[in-house]
Parts: structure tokens; C-alpha cells; sequence
């Protein structure tokens, strides 16, 4: 037997090709006529992918944004938020959730994630409420959402905007409801590695609050109400002609494409339990995940990440520090220990390759390679 022929096909972390291969030449097409046309800024495009994922995401309004930390901005702005409000948001989470806070000229108060759903801590969250709480923001991390009915109730309670970072959450349910439907209003990002993910950076916030919306719409384009009526300061941070277009052919594949996430974890689920010392994921009884990532949690993460790495096996760490502990946000004041599970879970957390289009063969492939890995010792 030849030597190459033992060698396994790579694996990697995430393969866009078989997604974008699907679209590519409609997409060209669609360039093409847009180029002709000439309408690459608010083309019709963004209208029609805004009222298709508005509809998706079972909202009134969605808002095109070019990209997810825009969105996310632009909520907290149209909402009307003040220097020095707090906004409660999760340890555990990628830093664009505490940009947003700050650069809306909000005060982050972060709080520990549960070990039960591996989101945001509700209790702690209420804990954290204080006299200058204006907002909680719960991020549905890894695809599972945030136990929203009690952050409905807490928001209720102390009169709370909740906005949700629905930025790894696309099409992600509970009940019916999907992420983006339960809160003030939610940001998503179409970042080439989301669920839904654009050629290039895009986002978009949902909301039912037409205000809300309106006030948003300005602020994207330097605050323009209307043709050069600037009521307020805004932004360039619209959503491009060509990533909408690109957006409304993924848009009508994404259900299937979250379908087959789903049965790769369930394929990760049941061939890596009772494996070694790894956790795997806890699937909330009360949330259908869109399986944005599957992170596994073992003690020494790093020498399984190059274990697989050594055998062509692609593998990532979400996030390997909490962002109270990261530099850009020492001005926060946090220390090391102020919020444990969300430090143990930075410690010990492994994302395993998981994309539409990866088959059973190849999630075979890992699964064995993780059980080689603990079997060796
Ligand atoms: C990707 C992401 C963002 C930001 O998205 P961009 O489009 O890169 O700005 C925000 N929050 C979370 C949790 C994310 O995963």
C-alpha cells in the first residue's frame, strides 16, 4: 500500500465550499445585474432581505447593518441608551457583546454563566440589577439560547431593555419562538463563519418596535431621517447591496443547513459519551440549538486541539479567555476569581469541526480520534 493512501483526508474546523458552492452561481448572476444597475448602496436587495429575515426570525422589523457589532451598536443606540447605563452582560461570550456596550456609551457589568445551559447565570443576572440598570443582554452562545422566559420576567420585573446577541443563534427555537423574537430587539452578525453568513462582514437587527426600527434605519447612514435630514448623529454602517444578495439565497437554505448541524451533534452526542474526562454540551430541555459550534469541555484542551491538529483534524477554542480577563477590558476592574464557571469553562473548552456539508464519515472520523486520544492516555 502506497503511503498517501493511509493518510485520512484533512478535516477542517469549518468548510465554507460546500455552502457557497451551492449559491455561487446564482450569486454571480445577481452581481452581475446589480452591476449593471448600479444600486450598491440601500439596493432592492436589502429591502427584501430584510422583510425574509424579519419574517424568519418571526419579528415585525429586521434592520440591515454592516455587521454584527453594528447591529448590536444600533439597538443599544435607538433604544435610547445613556452614558454610564448599565447593561448586564455574560462573562462567557466574544468580546464584540462588551464593544457594543461601550462604544454605545454603555457601562458592561458582566456576570458568571450557569453550568446547567452554558449561558449567561439568571440569577446572577438579577443579582446584578442595580439603580443605573437599563438593559440586559444575554448572548445565545454556541447556537443555545439563553433561558429567555426568565430573563423576560427579570426585565419585567426591574423594567429592563433585553436585547439578545443573537450573533450564533440563527434560527435557534425554543417553543416555537426563535432567537430575536423574545427581547426589545436582537443583532445578529453575518460573519462568513455564522449559520447565515455573508461574502464579507454584514449584520442586522430585529426588532417589533417600529420606533425602534425607524431610529435605527437613521443611525446607519449618518443619521439621515430622510435625504440630507439629520435629526441626530449616525454612522456608515448599512448592510452592502451585495452581501443582501448573497443573504437572500443562504436565507432560503438555512433551515436545512441547521438540520444538518443538528445531526452532526447528535452524532458528536451520542459517539462521545462517556469518552475520557469530556464533557459535551448541555442541551437545554427548553432550546433547539442551531449548533453554531460544538465545544466539548476537558481538562487540558490544548493537548487534544494538536492531537487532532497532528492527525488533519481541524479544532478551535471559544473562547480561551473570559472577556472580564482580556486587556481591553482590565478597565472594568474585574479580577481573576470573580467569576469562576466562566473561568473553568475558558480553561477547559474545545470546539470539535461541525458545518453543513461535513459527513457522517468525517464526524466518524473525529469521534474516533477523540477516543484515540483518551484511550492512549
Ligand atoms: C460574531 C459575534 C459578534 C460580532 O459579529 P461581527 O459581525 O464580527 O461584528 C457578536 N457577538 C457574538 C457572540 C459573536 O459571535
Amino acid at each position: 500500500m502506497n503511503e498517501s493512501t493511509l493518510v485520512a483526508p484533512a478535516i477542517p474546523f469549518l468548510d465554507l465550499g460546500v455552502t457557497n458552492r451551492e449559491i455561487k452561481n446564482d450569486v454571480l448572476e445577481d452581481v452581475a445585474a446589480l452591476i449593471d444597475a448600479g444600486e450598491f448602496i440601500n439596493g432592492r436587495a436589502v429591502s427584501e432581505f430584510e422583510e425574509a429575515f424579519a419574517r424568519y426570525c418571526g419579528t415585525t422589523f429586521a434592520v440591515g447593518a454592516a455587521s454584527g457589532l453594528d447591529a448590536l451598536r444600533l439597538a443599544l443606540l435607538a433604544t435610547g441608551i445613556d452614558d454610564g447605563d448599565e447593561v448586564i452582560v455574560p462573562a462567557n461570550t466574544f468580546v464584540a457583546t462588551l464593544e457594543a456596550v461601550t462604544q454605545a456609551g454603555g457601562r458592561p457589568i458582566v456576570v458568571d454563566m450557569s453550568d446547567d445551559d452554558w449561558n449567561m447565570d439568571v440569577a446572577r443576572a438579577e443579582a446584578a440589577v442595580s439603580a443605573r440598570t437599563r438593559f440586559i443582554m444575554p448572548v445565545h452562545l454556541y447556537g443555545q439560547l439563553a433561558d429567555m422566559r426568565a430573563l423576560q420576567e427579570i426585565a419585567r420585573r426591574h423594567r429592563l431593555a433585553l436585547i439578545e446577541d443573537a450573533c450564533q443563534a440563527h434560527g435557534a427555537e425554543r417553543d416555537g419562538v426563535r432567537a430575536g423574537a423574545s427581547g426589545l430587539a436582537a443583532g445578529f452578525s453575518f460573519y462568513p463563519g455564522k449559520n447565515l453568513g455573508a461574502f464579507g462582514d454584514a449584520g442586522a437587527l430585529v426588532t417589533n418596535d417600529e420606533p425602534l426600527a425607524e431610529i435605527a434605519r437613521a443611525l446607519r447612514e449618518h443619521g439621515q431621517r430622510a435625504k440630507y435630514v439629520h435629526d441626530r448623529e449616525g454612522y456608515t454602517a448599512r448592510l452592502d447591496t451585495i452581501q443582501a444578495l448573497v443573504l437572500l439565497k443562504k436565507l432560503a437554505r438555512l433551515d436545512e443547513w441547521n438540520r444538518e448541524r443538528t445531526m452532526i451533534a447528535l452524532q458528536y452526542l451520542h459517539g462521545l459519551a462517556g469518552v475520557g474526562d469530556l464533557e459535551l454540551p448541555p442541551v437545554a430541555s427548553y432550546s433547539s440549538s442551531a449548533w453554531h459550534l460544538f465545544v466539548v469541555r476537558t481538562c487540558d484542551p490544548t493537548r487534544l486541539m494538536d492531537f487532532l491538529r497532528e492527525r488533519g483534524i481541524g479544532a478551535g477554542r471559544h473562547y480561551p479567555v473570559p472577556v472580564h480577563l482580556t486587556g481591553a477590558y482590565a478597565h472594568l476592574g474585574y479580577e481573576v476569581g470573580d467569576f469562576p464557571n466562566a473561568e473553568g469553562h475558558a480553561q477547559r473548552v474545545l470546539s470539535l469541526p461541525i458545518y453543513p456539508g461535513m459527513s457522517p464519515r468525517q464526524t466518524d472520523a473525529v469521534i474516533a480520534a477523540v477516543r484515540s486520544f483518551f484511550d492512549r492516555g
